[in-house]
């Protein structure tokens, strides 16, 4: 199995000590090449040519391994955190103006979540489920099946819908 570290508030952690909500995050082998010196093994100076320096030999390229967290998308991260407390499945998402005349018809609790790919949950929604059934979007109808909106902010505000087994539980788990 592949190994998989916690993402959480910016930092990784193991799963024994990753809280509730962190997301699961597998690390992936990533190979780079540096220019090593054969001798001390301190890493290449750049002038015309690769050198050491410490004592000025010539450096040798060396394939290196390194472990990287995968990265995810909003919804595929909030999925993942979500599943670890209770079942949890995404169903959609859709742009919302900023101060469209649509968020006001939901209530949302504020948050100021960082998320593993730099966009930011902004505030979430636990409602009666099928919340969004109808709206309105450029001048036509969509659906939204759910019972927890999130509402993520990256650059352009999106709402993002999971049908959850305990979304009041989540909710307060987020706001903690
Ligand atoms: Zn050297």
């Amino acid at each position: 199995m592949a190994e998989v570290a916690y993402w959480w508030r910016g930092r990784l952690h193991s799963e024994r000590e990753a809280p509730p909500l962190a997301v699961p995050l597998r690390l992936v082998k990533v190979e780079s090449v540096e220019w090593l010196c054969p001798k001390c093994g301190e890493r290449a100076e750049w002038g015309p040519e690769p050198r050491c320096p410490l004592c000025g030999a010539r450096c040798e390229p060396r394939t290196v391994a390194s472990k990287v967290p995968e990265l995810v998308d909003a919804a595929e991260a909030l999925e993942r955190a979500f599943s670890r407390v209770c079942r949890a499945g995404f169903r959609g998402a859709v742009a919302l103006e900023p101060f469209g005349l649509f968020l006001p018809l939901f209530a949302w609790k504020p948050l100021d979540l960082e998320l593993p790919d730099g966009s930011r949950l902004v505030g979430v929604y636990a409602g009666k489920p099928r919340f969004l059934k109808r709206g309105f979007r450029n001048g036509s109808a969509f659906e939204l099946p759910g019972n927890l909106a999130a509402i993520v902010w990256s650059g352009f505000l999106e709402c993002l819908a999971f049908e959850v087994e305990e979304p009041e539980r989540l909710v307060e788990l987020l706001s903690s």
